[in-house]
């Protein structure tokens, strides 16, 4: 049992105001992993008042000072990646080899990414007789989800200190041990005080002292849009400047003359990956009319080849989903969608068979004939389900793709690379993937319509952090 009962405030590990303490679970077993104190707004109040103090050291420094350190910060958690790993392992429930590749490799790559970024960014440039200068933004309250938690936190924290902000993390309490790690990592690399802070706690507590906080110059939020909205709300109040990560229901497009079996294979594995709970995940399969019967048999092969279990398990391919609350919202999904008169494919809501008692695991689960008015087709389910959409033609396919509230990524599939392309450019949403296209850590990411606004990682991601000055120069 993990004891996280302290802070990480002015370069320091200190107590809370309060003495609430709330347990981590373990979501392959149910069992309580950890335990962190909740901060409240006095807590907030400090670690503000320490990156505030900061600010002007770690600003006024040279970009090459504070690569420096992203350097170390990487170094630091690659020594302690076996570790990192299993802890998110159990905190989010993707199992361990996976865990190991994105939830820890990518936020290593990424502190030594943004290492190179800043040295190589342009900070000034002359436009007529004005010198426009990149400032940073100040003080960055960075606020974040469990299903990806470091790697989240690291697109906010590396690029906002790169800039020269300094910075007020409130991660998520579902998953928040993996942050104190980087906090001690921060501090065994000699970061200077007040540059990174860590205030554990609730949202409605902590994360909005942080976002009403007028030592705060902007907010990096990613989450639900429903906290997102709310956060805006209460940011305005301020004029802080606020970048949203929300929700996705993207769609995954298959044009008829796309190599089936492979996109459909790599639509389930989209949808899947993190047992459904990325953002990003491809979670409408719309298919040509003709092909509905042969795509959706494919699929329910796709999915019957997962297996369920334990994260630590080395045979494991689908772990647990990371709460329970996650647990009984998606079986709730899963019955309305039935309810709704969807056809159920494969999975559904009954527990599980074979899986260690007390996780919070689910069956992998298809559902076709699915139309998408349906809440299985609009809202954000967040677990391991699959809805096939069958479309008429081409302008039909690209109606539905883009009939959703959210707009944060996509796929198109094609034999012809020109056609997918020309499909993907009319998909409203920030990440389109044409025939399977690799992720790419420099891309901007990010998306449109109540998906949010801003963009993270690369050179998008360091921008996102800094504010232009002009001087007006006479000569
Ligand atoms: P959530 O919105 O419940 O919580 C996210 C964070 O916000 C947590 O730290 C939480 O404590 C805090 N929070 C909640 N309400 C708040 C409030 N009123 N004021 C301030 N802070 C508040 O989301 P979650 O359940 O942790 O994460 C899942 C969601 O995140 C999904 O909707 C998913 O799509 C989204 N997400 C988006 C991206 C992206 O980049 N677009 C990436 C990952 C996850």
């Amino acid at each position: 049992m993990l004891l996280r009962n302290q802070l990480f405030i002015g370069g320091a590990w200190v107590a809370p105001s309060g003495r609430q303490i709330i347990e981590v679970f373990n979501a392959g077993n149910g069992e309580a992993l950890g335990r962190i104190a909740l901060g409240d707004e006095k807590d907030v109040d400090a670690a503000v008042a320490a990156a505030r103090a900061a600010l002007e050291g770690w600003s006024g420094g040279s970009a090459e000072w504070r690569a420096g350190f992203l350097d170390k910060i990487s170094a630091g958690l690659k020594a302690r990646a076996d570790e990192l790993a299993r802890l998110i392992a159990q905190e989010v429930g993707m199992p361990l080899k996976l865990a190991a590749r994105i939830q820890v490799g990518l936020p290593i790559a990424n502190f030594a990414n943004y290492a190179r970024l800043v040295k190589e960014f342009q900070f000034e440039t002359r436009v007529g007789n004005s010198l426009v200068i990149r400032e940073p933004v100040g003080v960055v309250g960075a606020i974040t989800p469990w299903n990806y938690p470091l790697h989240q936190i690291t697109l906010k924290v590396a690029p906002a200190l790169a800039a020269g902000c300094t910075v007020v993390l409130k991660p998520s309490e579902v998953a928040p041990l993996n942050a104190f790690v980087l906090a001690e990592v921060m501090e065994t690399v000699g970061l200077p005080k007040g540059v990174f802070n860590l205030v554990t706690g609730t949202g409605a507590k902590a994360g909005e002292a942080l976002v009403r906080h007028p030592g705060v110059d902007m907010i990096s939020f990613t989450g639900s849009t429903r906290a997102g909205k709310q956060i805006a709300k209460l940011a305005a109040k301020s004029v802080k400047r606020v970048a949203l990560e929300l929700g996705g229901k993207s769609a995954s497009v298959i044009l008829e003359d796309a190599d089936l079996p492979t996109a459909v294979k790599s639509t389930v594995n989209g949808c899947y990956l993190n047992s459904g709970q990325t953002c990003t995940a491809l979670t409408r399969m719309l298919v040509p009319e003709s092909k509905y019967e042969e795509a959706t048999r494919l699929a329910a092969d796709v999915a019957k080849a997962f297996t369920l279990g334990d994260p630590l398990a080395e045979t494991t391919r689908l772990g647990p989903l990371t709460s329970l609350a996650q647990l009984q919202r998606v079986r709730d999904y899963i019955r309305k969608g039935q309810q709704e008169g969807a056809e159920l494919v494969t999975g559904g809501a009954e527990p599980p068979e074979g899986v260690p008692a007390g996780g919070y695991y689910v069956r992998p689960t298809i559902f076709g004939k699915v139309n998408n008015s349906m809440a299985i087709a609009q809202e954000e389910i967040f677990g391991p389900v699959l809805a096939i959409i069958p479309y008429k033609d081409e302008e039909d396919a690209i109606r539905i793709a883009n009939d959703t509230p959210y707009g944060l990524a996509g796929a198109v599939w094609s034999k012809d690379d020109a056609h997918a392309q020309r499909v993907a450019r009319r998909i409203r949403a920030g990440q389109v993937d044409v025939n399977g296209g690799a992720f790419n850590m420099n891309a901007p990411f990010g998306g449109f319509k109540q998906s949010g606004h801003g963009r993270e990682a690369g050179v998008y991601g360091l921008e996102e952090f800094l504010e232009y000055k002009s001087l007006q120069l006479k000569g």
